[in-house]
């Protein structure tokens, strides 16, 4: 496995918000982490980058525990992260908000203007000036720019228009169709489930269903 979550535990000061996640992503796997507002889908994905430190549990990534690694280390080691929120440099333009996060492999800004084609029409925009949708392109180009092995999509649509979201889902099943391994929040279960091999649902912070997408409805 890529990535192997145990057990984990975090919290938020005083108030504990994961009691035990297990979850796991293979190499060229789309793992969905579902579950109902507040189950702990952000607080999982931010326990794997070291941004909620978690306290309890091991996770493990290629094999090398992530445990107090700092985030940037994390992110070296081969996991792109794509924030709820998406966060870009507001100040810069498109291409060097791509352009900073590069590391050497496939993923350029060839290879992401081909994916986004919209990123490559407006290359010299500032990002603050692009509509949430074409934000959340670029928080995903970002991403990608790293050459990550691992892609961590938080609410990848949520909040976008219906015909960008579109374009985000038609990405998402091209970056599957290429072998990218990624573990994926979002709440369009219609979009979601073909894309993913497995799922992964959350109750009150703690894994209550690992399965495939087709057990789901009967689960
Ligand atoms: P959503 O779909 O609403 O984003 P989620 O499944 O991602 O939900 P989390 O955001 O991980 O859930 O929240 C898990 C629990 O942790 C919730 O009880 C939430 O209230 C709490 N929580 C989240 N962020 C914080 C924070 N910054 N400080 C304190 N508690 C928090």
């Amino acid at each position: 496995m890529l990535l192997e979550v145990e057990r984990l535990e975090a919290s938020y000061g005083a108030s504990q918000a994961l009691f035990g996640v297990d979850l796991a992503v293979g190499e060229g796997e789309v793992v969905a982490l579902m579950g109902r507002n507040g189950m702990g889908k952000t607080t999982t994905i931010r326990a794997i980058c070291n941004l909620t430190p978690p306290h309890g549990g091991t996770l493990r990534f290629a094999g090398t525990s992530l445990k107090g690694l700092p985030s940037y280390r994390v992110a070296r080691l081969g996991i792109g992260l794509v924030p709820e929120g998406r966060r870009c440099f507001p100040n810069l333009t498109v291409e060097e908000n791509l352009v900073a996060a590069a590391r050497p492999g496939k993923w350029s800004f060839a290879t992401v203007s081909d994916l986004f084609p919209r990123l490559a029409e407006r290359r010299t925009q500032m990002a603050n000036t692009l509509s949430g949708g074409e934000q959340q392109m670029l928080a995903i180009g970002r991403a990608l720019m790293t050459n990550p092995r691992l892609l961590l999509l938080d609410e990848a649509t949520e909040g976008l228009a219906p015909v960008i979201r579109q374009d985000i889902w038609a990405a998402i099943r091209r970056l599957k169709g290429e072998g990218e391994s990624i573990l994926i929040v979002d709440k369009t279960l219609p979009e979601l489930l073909p894309v993913a091999d497995r799922c992964t649902v959350l109750e009150n912070g703690r894994t209550v269903w690992t399965g495939a997408p087709d057990e789901l409805s009967t689960a």
